[in-house]
């Protein structure tokens, strides 16, 4: 089995009201243009297009804590093809304790594009028309949603967001999730 990649991971945290992040910071016929020309379209429960229309679920919440998490591997100039490697743990983790947040807190978590972690790949039952297999951890990314992440990540967090070259990775990634919710503001480390 390959050893994992060393890198460390650092997340940071944004408060704010979700009609705020909404205005400034959604461009909903941008993103769906973007998601309906990506090959995941429709077959993942993850993904667009969604039964509800996501600006009714953002109507039921007032604050939206944003988390952004730079993964920063230890080795320089890693090929690209490490980056799941590197993200898919920090997926498993970011994940549970978002779920957690929501939980406790009646909220409502956005978790992360790419493929779904609950299902062996190729898997999913939804080119198949059949229901999620896991609609209780299943939650779609903030991007699926209509979100800037770029602006997210440079305006809010002051991160900006970098891509490979020359087919290395970047010095880091970066994830960015949310829970929306009604609570007092919930403390992101569990
Ligand atoms: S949990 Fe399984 S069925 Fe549900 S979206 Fe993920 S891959 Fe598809």
């Amino acid at each position: 089995m390959t050893p994992p990649t060393p890198y460390r991971a650092e997340d940071f945290t944004v408060i704010l009201p979700v009609t705020d992040y909404v205005a400034r910071f959604r461009d909903a016929e941008r993103f769906a243009a973007c998601c309906r020309a990506c090959p995941n379209y429709g077959r993942s429960w993850g993904c667009p297009p969604f039964a509800k229309d996501p600006a009714e679920t953002f109507a039921d919440y007032r604050t939206a804590l944003l988390v952004a998490t730079k993964i920063i591997p230890e080795t320089s100039d890693l090929p690209l093809q490490e980056a799941g490697r590197l993200i898919r743990p920090e997926r498993i983790r970011l994940e549970r304790q978002l779920l957690e947040l929501e939980r406790r807190t009646g909220g409502r978590a956005f978790s992360y594009v790419g493929s779904c972690l609950y299902c062996p790949e190729g898997s999913c039952t939804r080119p198949e028309g059949l229901p999620c297999r896991h609609p209780e951890r299943v939650r779609p990314s903030l991007e699926a949603c209509g979100f800037d992440i770029g602006r997210t990540t440079e305006e809010l967090f002051g991160i900006p967001l970098l891509w490979g070259t020359d087919g290395k990775l970047p010095a880091y990634l970066t994830l960015v999730c949310a829970l929306f919710h009604n609570g007092e503001s919930p403390v992101w480390k569990l």
